[in-house]
């Protein structure tokens, strides 16, 4: 006998709003009604262990996609429903929740709700014209039921035949989403959303042995961390983010108390370091995605990783908002941080050298996770290395002095300078004057370290002041001697045009007539300036005389025509050894080259 009933439902125009907002996303509606299959195996399984009902030998969730009917079917042999239970559950629940999640949603406002949890058995209209379930509850003697929906204002239940117990969702999809009625189309929103469900979901089985479920019933970030193989790590990773390449490390939660927390955090191979590569972290709630990269959960450095976190504890039918400023959330995100730095540490203290092969993939994440998490800093500030010019890798803070204390400030005492290199190259001349001394300086060549160098000032400023190898040299190489006025006023008259300022100092190079010396704050100005678009000015330039120098001091005793070419030739020397030279500075370097080839060949 069959019966006709009308849906009540507070909003008459539900689904129009809910396609128009979930629009890119109504795959989601997938995940809801495997959810909600695995959730009824999940409650038959609790009878039958409470000794309620016979247990099953194989629970499980079958997919079955037919492209010529239009149809999806989700079956599962679980807990069933009596007709009572589908009038209650399904026609008023189901649709009753739907519009709470509206309501949440409208509330929300234009921020959403993280993975669109919570929207159900309802969110199947997206794509469905017409619904039928076919059921049959775990109680003896029950009858199977058979509901049908067009999912807008009536629906009919009545008997039907069904032999075991179990649910089957019969969706008949809308002419316009015939993508979901295509097996490869379902097995990729299987894998993306049900990949680790707890129940073995077979997609169009043959019910021969070839049959594989699609997804990992038992996922190995489930499993304890001392039973896991090395290999076993690797495969779920290469499984999971489709990457040949191995992961430098990982790092499993596992975690029950004070909340729930389950994943593995990997390190992978950055492929090119020139910007952030962006990892994926995908989020779980109980074995279910809920979506990738969510970052009112997990804070955003963590996001160069790759990795799973399944973490039930998270409220998730709320708002982005109401997440962000969840205490609960802001202490799981702490306790991720903790570990990522823990690990880090680890690996520093017991296989340094490990650790400094694996630097050159870490050290974007570690910099850019200290300078975005302030706890994370403090965790890792004292294992962030440089190479240093010979080459071996220095904790950073080696290169810092002791705290100037308030008293010495004021007296004039300056924090510690760190001489660094940020380009090996084109600062050559400056690193072989520096190596010649005896003085050290870090390499910092990264894509981050201009900012991460001014991170380091900023957290230490009584401990450190970072100068770049080539705007200070005289300070770091000058030995004790007069400045020479004469000389100065020479090199003044002569690049008076240049807008070049001239100082002369006795260095402790005898080979290097001048050096090219840039303020690091103009520096820093200018690059800031050109970051920021603001046009590019140069920097002024201090071109510094070395007085040490047999040749520089035989310019005095040189006739006035030698002399402009000998200044003009030292000044592009120096120059050269600090940039690459402009087209007219290259030209007039070159004449003057030749000029003092004739002078020292015999031309026709
Ligand atoms: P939720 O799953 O969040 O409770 P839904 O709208 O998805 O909301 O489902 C409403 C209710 O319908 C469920 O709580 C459950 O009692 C029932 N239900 C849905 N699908 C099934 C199923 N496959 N087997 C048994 N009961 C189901």
């Amino acid at each position: 006998m069959e019966r006709q009933g009308n849906i009540r439902i507070s909003s008459e125009n539900m689904m129009p709003i809910i396609k128009k907002w979930l629009y890119s996303e109504k795959d989601i509606f997938l995940r809801e009604i495997v959810a909600n299959a695995s959730d009824a195996i999940t409650k038959h399984k609790k009878l039958a262990s409470m000794g309620e009902t016979c247990g099953e030998d194989a629970y499980r969730i079958t997919v079955t996609t037919d492209e010529k009917q239009n149809t999806l079917t989700v079956e599962d042999n679980g807990i069933g429903m009596t007709e009572e239970e589908v009038e209650k559950y399904i026609t008023q629940i189901a649709f009753s929740g739907a519009a709470d999640f509206l309501e949440k949603y409208e509330k929300a406002g234009g921020d959403g709700i993280i993975g669109h949890f919570g929207l159900g058995f309802y969110s199947a209209y997206m794509v469905s014209e017409r619904i039928e379930i076919f059921t049959k509850s775990y109680l003896e003697d029950a009858k199977a039921v058979r509901w049908e929906s067009d999912g807008e204002s009536t629906y009919t239940i009545g008997d039907c035949e069904k032999e075991t117990h179990g649910t089957k969702v019969v969706m008949h999809l809308a002419a316009e989403e015939k993508e979901f009625s295509k097996e490869s189309n379902i097995r990729n929103l299987l894998r993306k959303y049900c990949a680790f469900m707890p129940y073995e979901i077979y997609l169009n089985p043959k019910g021969t042995e070839e049959d594989k479920p699609v997804n990992t019933p038992f996922p190995l970030y489930l499993k304890m961390p001392k039973d896991c193989t090395e290999e076993e790590y690797k495969s779920f990773y290469r499984e999971t983010f489709s990457d040949f390449e191995d992961p430098l490390f990982w790092i499993h939660l596992n975690m029950e108390y004070p909340f729930r927390l389950h994943g593995i955090l990997y390190f992978p191979k950055v492929k090119k370091q020139v910007e952030l590569e962006r990892g994926q972290v995908k989020l779980y709630c109980n074995q279910v995605f809920v979506a990738d990269n969510i970052k009112e959960v997990i804070p955003e450095f963590l996001m160069l990783l790759n990795g799973v976190i399944d973490c039930p504890d998270i409220p998730l039918n709320v708002s982005r908002s109401f997440l962000q400023n969840d205490r609960e959330v802001r202490k799981i995100a702490k306790h991720i941080v903790k570990k990522v730095a823990d690990k880090l540490n680890e690996l520093y203290k017991n296989d340094r050298e490990r650790y400094e092969t694996c630097w050159p993939d870490l050290a974007t994440f570690v910099k850019f996770g200290a300078i975005k998490d302030d706890d994370f800093y403090k965790k890792a500030a004292d294992i962030i290395i440089y190479k240093n010019l010979n080459g071996e890798y220095k904790p950073i803070k080696d290169f810092f002095g002791e705290e100037v204390s308030e008293e010495d400030a004021k007296a004039g005492k300056e924090p510690q300078t760190a001489y660094y290199v940020s380009d090996e190259n084109k600062q050559a001349q400056y690193v072989r004057m520096f190596r010649e001394n005896g003085l050290d300086a870090v390499i910092a060549d990264a894509y981050i370290d201009p900012h991460f160098i001014s991170y380091l000032e900023y957290k230490n400023p009584t401990r450190v002041r970072f100068m770049r190898i080539d705007a200070d040299i005289a300070g770091a190489l000058k030995e004790e001697g007069e400045a020479d006025s004469e000389l100065e006023t020479i090199f003044a008259d002569i690049l008076k045009e240049k807008g070049v300022k001239v100082k002369s100092e006795r260095l402790k190079d005898v080979g290097v007539p001048a050096v090219v010396n840039v303020s690091e704050f103009m520096r820093r100005m200018s690059e800031m300036n050109s970051f920021y678009r603001m046009g590019d000015t140069e920097a002024e330039v201090t071109l510094i005389v070395n007085t040490a120098c047999p040749e520089v001091l035989a310019i005095k005793e040189t006739g006035e025509q030698e002399r402009k070419l000998a200044v003009e030739y030292i000044y592009y020397l120096a120059l050269m050894n600090y940039r690459t030279l402009k087209p007219e500075e290259l030209a007039a370097f070159t004449a003057e080259s030749t000029e003092f080839l004739g002078k020292y060949l015999k031309t026709k």
